[in-house]
């Protein structure tokens, strides 16, 4: 997804107000930021944010943040929101290995993994946002009864995902290994730009909701 040398990406993100610059001082005042008590609902390794500009547009009663490693990538959602802003939704350009110094305990309602990049080698599983280590980031800033969401359509990734769940003190609530069949799971379904590209070649998304045991 990593779009290299996008001309002036770095200084638009940079100037942008719809993109939080110091996402640590807003640690336990998120609903300060959008001045209101709903939810906060984020998504990790968003892309160009078609999933969350979709989410935010539909449920306007929830706060989303969206958090991506890299400008290029970012420009994209921020281009879009430029032209048609949305108040409950803002950004972050971050790695997410940081997460746990952006949110406070119980400040996020729900987490949504999205087509993550799967770090085939084993010397980098802990790179993997579904990995148990990601996981126990998590668990320092998700209410007690909070959800993660992921899907790919990754097999392996998928499986790794969902062999770490016992290690990290997780179960899952809900599965399916073919998502776009699964009439109750897709309910309210929003495509990311993976999901599109990939569906449409005929690969099943796999997806599943866990929380904490
Ligand atoms: N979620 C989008 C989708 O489904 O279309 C994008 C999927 S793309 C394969 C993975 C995205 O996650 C990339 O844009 C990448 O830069 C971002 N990403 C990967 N690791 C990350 C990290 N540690 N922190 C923030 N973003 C990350």
């Amino acid at each position: 997804m990593r779009l290299k040398n996008v001309p002036g990406a770095r200084e638009t993100i940079a100037e942008s107000s719809l993109v939080i610059h110091e996402p640590e001082k807003q640690k336990g005042i998120w609903q300060q930021l959008f001045e209101n008590s709903n939810p906060i609902h984020i998504e990790i390794g968003m892309g160009k944010g078609r999933f969350i500009y979709g989410m935010a547009k539909e449920h306007p009663d929830i706060n989303y943040v969206g958090i991506e490693k890299y400008s290029s990538v970012l420009l994209r959602a921020v281009q879009k929101m430029e032209e048609e802003p949305l108040p409950n939704l803002r950004f972050i350009r971050m790695d997410a290995e940081e997460i746990a110094e952006v949110f406070a305990k119980d400040e996020v309602d729900r987490i949504y993994l999205n087509f993550s990049d799967p770090w085939p080698k084993d010397r980098h599983a802990k790179r993997r946002l579904p990995s148990r280590e990601f996981l126990a980031r998590y668990d320092s800033f998700l209410k007690q009864d909070g959800q993660l969401e992921f899907k790919t359509d990754n097999r392996e990734l998928f499986d790794f995902a969902v062999e770490e769940l016992p290690f990290a003190g997780w179960k899952i609530d809900n599965i399916t290994y073919d998502l776009h069949h699964d009439e109750e799971m897709m309910k309210g379904n929003i495509m990311t730009e993976y999901e599109e590209k990939f569906s449409s070649m005929g690969n099943p998304i796999y997806k599943y909701i866990i929380s904490r045991i």
